[in-house]
């Protein structure tokens, strides 16, 4: 008889072009490429608190997979290697097959091997540990901001938020801005090759998990310094720009998390060479603000005055 470990091995074992030894021994080896230091990060995603428990398995796939992806982007890092640890309270072949589709079919896309995990019977819990290499010593920190960088964004923000909020019913989204926003929601797309370019350009960056605001206040406290946005120059998503002065939209493209574009800061001559490397990786990159050496986080209107701030980035532990 099958068991349900040989299942689970059916849809999660595959070949890891990259590594020394990959699944099926009591560990993985990993040889790391010589001037490089190893770049690490987990992400968990719990049904009930981050998706809910009958969201479609293809996109979970992608989504757990892409966060942490997002999460090495913003250290400047290439992703090489993931775990992936899975609580699962049955075994559900379809989910199982949907689910790996969608992990396999983004790491196949960056070059990512799978070469460990876990698996065991409870409430239904993801958790992705990834591994890259950034050259060493060059890795992207949040505490590398200085005074006079320009403050910069990929992609545009709020698309992720305003899904919610059309889920939430809190306001009605027309057929294709609504499957436009729940894309940005259900399957961020990591700016993996945006990342490993900025390495060598930028002085920090950050992805933006829990809203530009938020995110970039890490950044502003680890580097000590301040920054001012200008709210104008803020890249919001199409479904957002004709209404950017509502305020749910507002708090959409100040605080939406789960947009998974980088935030990075860079001085004022490398201005060009940014642009250069954004179109290379087939992303576009919008400078907002600059980085001051006081304390704090000033919005500015079109006429410079400031602007009241009072969303804040969504808290886990809210
Ligand atoms: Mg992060």
């Amino acid at each position: 008889m099958t068991s349900e470990f040989d299942l689970i091995a059916r849809y999660f074992k595959r070949p890891a072009a990259n590594a020394v030894l990959g699944v099926g021994d009591d560990a993985a080896l990993l040889a790391a490429t010589p001037g490089t230091e190893l770049v690490v990060s987990t992400d968990m995603l719990v049904a009930g608190r981050h998706f809910l428990a009958e969201a479609d398995p293809y996109h979970l796939g992608h989504k757990v997979l892409a966060v942490n992806l997002s999460d090495l982007a913003a250290m400047g890092a290439v992703p090489r290697w993931a775990t992936l640890s899975l609580a699962l309270p049955e075994v559900d072949e379809a989910w199982l097959a949907a689910f790996s589709r969608g992990f396999f079919e983004l790491a196949g896309r960056f070059g990512v091997s799978l070469v460990g995990g876990d698996t065991t019977r409870g409430p239904l819990n993801l958790c992705v540990t990834v591994l890259g290499e950034a050259p060493a010593g060059r890795a992207l920190r949040r505490s590398g901001a200085r005074p006079g960088d320009g403050v910069w964004v990929s992609g545009d923000l709020g698309g992720a938020a305003l899904a919610v909020c059309h889920l939430n019913g809190e306001l009605v989204l027309d057929a294709a801005d609504a499957e436009h926003c729940q894309i940005r929601l259900h399957r961020p797309e990591p700016r993996v090759v945006l990342g490993d370019m900025l390495c060598c350009v930028a002085h920090a960056a950050i992805d933006i998990s829990d809203g530009l605001l938020a995110d970039l206040g890490h950044v502003l406290a680890a580097s000590d310094v301040g920054a001012e946005l200008e709210f104008d120059r803020l890249p919001a998503h199409p479904a957002l720009a004709p209404k950017r002065a509502d305020p749910l939209v507002r708090r959409c493209l100040l605080a939406g998390g789960d947009d998974y574009e980088l935030c990075f800061t860079a001085p004022p001559e490398r201005e060009q060479a940014i642009l250069t490397v954004a179109e290379t990786a087939g992303v576009t990159v919008t400078r907002i603000g600059r980085i001051t050496d006081q304390a704090g986080l000033r919005l500015l209107d079109g006429t410079g005055r400031d602007m009241d701030i009072r969303e804040r980035g969504f808290d886990h532990f809210a």
